[in-house]
């Protein structure tokens, strides 16, 4: 059985930046072969065996031949694969010859178009790649020729009217500006260098030929970089886009669709998760539920489970209505609202309005934090660890909605991890997950209203007086 290759392109960074066919491409496959410049925040709500050719396993880069042959391997093996290259596969990055090598071996393929950095990283950074007044047309040309032997046109590029975009020129700046001087433009030619378009680290100067390469050193602007020539710069300063969470790079818990995702990101933020523990169901019996009595919801998944349960032994929510439903907090109570229930308040262990509770449902682990209520636990569901691969220490804060989220992250890291979590800004979302996060070692706990209207000006304002963003 043969399997099928998409080489899909994964846009400039932004993870939003991506199509809707190769969002879909990316659900479906079996394995996802990406490389260095992708951005993980696209690799989290994957189901797929994650394969990474960018990075230098002990420190050999995988070959080109060792790429091609991967994805052979894999097809051959029946498995629907996803190439997943920075932003067009097309445009440089070799797709051209990964799709020539699997036409030769008879792999069926397809090229799924991705928004490619030498176009959109130029809107990032507030330069339209061509403009009525200053551009015509645009040039896309690669800066790495010197590799292979052979020269550019230069005395041609030189001339040409509109908008010289370098990819992959940053080893080779100094050449690039001196060889256009050389052939003619004028050493005031303005030049714009952007480096990790549209990635939470984006920055981006403006120079002239004859400056640009002193301005690249001294603001310590390296790879990947976009390299821009022409009039169409001076736009950059009208132009550049400016949001309030600019410039910050923050963790959240996963979630596809995330709200919290989308809020952070339309304030220009860059968001990326960390994984959610795995939920395992449990058999339980469930109480006389005709009796009625007092029922704690302690977590939102696991009344999820509980529902599930009751739905199975044939009852809907109408066999609560002997119930008085407890919530543990504002969040669970939303969480039962969309389900259809309204609670008839909340449950605290010292609370005197209400009698000793029934029955508290939660997770099985964290039930132990009931001890002190005798009531009936009951657990519908086990959270196992998950291990975390992010690198916490290139985070500026991190978002916790709720205390199973910190039990997420925390339960996952590494102790490098955990010593790196310790001294995170760390937004809490209502005082019993403030209380968690402290439980768990997290010093740097900034306490927010469970609503994400309160977090976005609550991070803005507490990185705007360390002057981060
Ligand atoms: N296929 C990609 C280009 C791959 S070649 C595309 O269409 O965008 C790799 C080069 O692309 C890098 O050396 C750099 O010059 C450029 N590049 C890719 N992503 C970039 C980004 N987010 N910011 C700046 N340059 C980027």
């Amino acid at each position: 059985m043969g399997g099928f290759v998409s080489l899909v392109g994964a846009g400039p960074g932004n993870p939003e930046l991506l199509t809707i066919l190769a969002k879909r491409r990316l659900s479906e496959a079996d394995v996802v072969v990406y490389d260095r410049l992708v951005n993980p925040a696209l690799m989290a709500p994957l189901a797929a065996e994650k394969i990474d050719v960018g990075k230098l396993p002990q420190h050999h880069k995988v070959s080109q031949y060792q790429i091609n042959d991967l994805l052979v391997e894999q097809a051959r093996k029946g498995k629907r694969v996803v190439r997943l290259k920075s932003g067009d596969p097309y445009v440089f990055g070799r797709g051209g010859e990964e799709g020539q090598y699997l036409q030769q071996q008879r792999v069926a393929f397809e090229v799924v178009p991705g928004i490619t950095s030498a176009i959109a990283g130029l809107g990032a950074a507030g330069i339209p790649i061509t403009h009525r007044d200053f551009a015509s047309s645009f040039h896309v040309i690669t800066g790495h020729h010197k590799a292979d032997g052979t020269q550019l046109d230069w005395e041609n590029i030189a001339h040409q009217e509109g908008t010289l975009v370098f990819l992959m020129g940053m080893g080779e700046l100094g050449h690039i500006a001196e060889q256009l001087i050389k052939n003619g433009r004028a050493s005031s030619t303005p030049v714009a260098v952007i480096q990790w378009a549209t990635h939470w680290n984006q920055r981006s100067v403006k120079a002239d030929l004859g400056t640009i390469e002193t301005v690249v050193e001294t603001h310590h602007i390296g790879s990947p970089a976009l390299i821009v020539v022409g009039n169409v710069v001076s736009l950059m300063d009208e132009l550049n886009p400016e949001l309030p969470l600019q410039g910050l790079h923050l963790l959240i818990p996963f979630k596809d669709p995330s709200k919290l995702f989308s809020k952070l990101q339309d304030q220009g933020a860059a968001v990326n998760f960390f994984k959610r523990r795995t939920q395992v169901p449990l058999t339980f019996d469930l109480p006389d539920m005709l009796k009625g009595g007092t029922l704690v919801i302690s977590d939102q998944t696991a009344f999820d489970f509980f529902e599930h349960r009751l739905l199975d032994t044939g009852y809907d929510q109408r066999v609560l209505s002997k119930w008085r439903v407890l919530a543990l907090n504002q969040a669970i109570a939303g969480h039962l609202k969309r389900h259809g229930l309204l609670v008839d308040g909340y449950f605290e262990s010292d609370n005197s309005l209400f009698s000793e509770p029934e029955i508290v449902i939660g997770e099985e682990t964290a039930l132990g934090r009931f001890k002190e209520v005798k009531s009936q636990k009951i657990a519908t569901y086990r959270a196992i660890p998950v291990n975390q691969t992010i690198e916490v220490g290139c985070f500026h804060g991190i978002i916790f909605p709720s205390s199973a989220s910190v039990d997420d992250l925390v339960s996952g890291c590494r102790d490098s991890q955990k010593r790196q979590l310790a001294s995170m800004p760390c937004f809490a979302m209502g005082k019993q997950v403030v209380a968690r996060c402290q439980a768990s070692g997290i010093r740097n706990v900034i306490s927010v209203n469970p609503s994400i209207d309160a977090v976005m000006p609550a991070i803005q304002s507490y990185f705007k007086c360390r002057s981060v963003i």
